[in-house]
């Protein structure tokens, strides 16, 4: 995912994720395509008896509850399976723009309220990106936001060049309440 990774580098000045800090991953319906979901499992596939059975647990939970409050796959503040996630939680903590039907949305981190990504020139009373912060603050790039809306990037030309399908989209959840049926 170099286009993604791009854009980390490009804003790194703004970026303060680190191995750890998961509250992205405690947010609701994350969604997810089949295809994302599949290679997900893979990553589920290969962890070990004990990893799984945490996970497994968290599923029942999570389920159970119906209540989606952090991912099942978050192990003590850390993504179980990292190489195997899915394409919005590679884009988490980036600046996001999406014109969905023509209707144009800007995205901010929510982390910025607490002090994380592009906090230092986040004007939370305006709920902006302070422009005047940035140039006083002499950052050498301007905070960029990236049309990383889940649909561009299915239409991405190597997606196409590759063929891939990502099929139906749904909620994390609800793809986990198929699996655990069929498991
Ligand atoms: S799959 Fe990993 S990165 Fe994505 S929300 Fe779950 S724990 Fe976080
Ligand atoms: S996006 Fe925000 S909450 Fe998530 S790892 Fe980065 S800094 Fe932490």
């Amino acid at each position: 995912m170099d286009y993604i990774n791009q854009k980390f580098e490009n804003q790194k000045e703004y970026i303060c994720c680190s191995k750890g800090c998961a509250l992205c991953c405690k947010t609701i319906g994350i969604p997810f395509s089949k295809l994302e979901f599949e290679y997900l499992i893979e990553g589920y596939n290969r962890l070990d008896d004990t990893t799984k059975n945490i996970v497994n647990n968290k599923i029942k939970k999570l389920i159970n509850n119906e209540i989606e409050k952090e991912c099942p796959f978050l192990i003590n503040n850390i993504c179980s399976v990292y190489k195997y996630r899915g394409i919005i939680c590679r884009t988490f903590g980036l600046l996001t723009f999406s014109n969905d039907n023509g209707k144009e949305e800007y995205n901010i981190p929510f982390c910025a309220h607490k002090g994380l990504n592009y906090a230092n020139v986040y004007n939370s009373e305006m709920n902006k990106i302070s422009e005047e912060r940035v140039k006083e603050l002499g950052y050498s790039e301007e905070p960029k936001f990236y049309a990383l809306d889940r649909s561009l990037l299915f239409n991405l030309k190597l997606v196409k060049d590759l063929g891939l399908d990502f099929g139906e989209s749904k909620r994390l959840i609800d793809w986990l309440k198929e699996f655990s049926e069929k498991n």
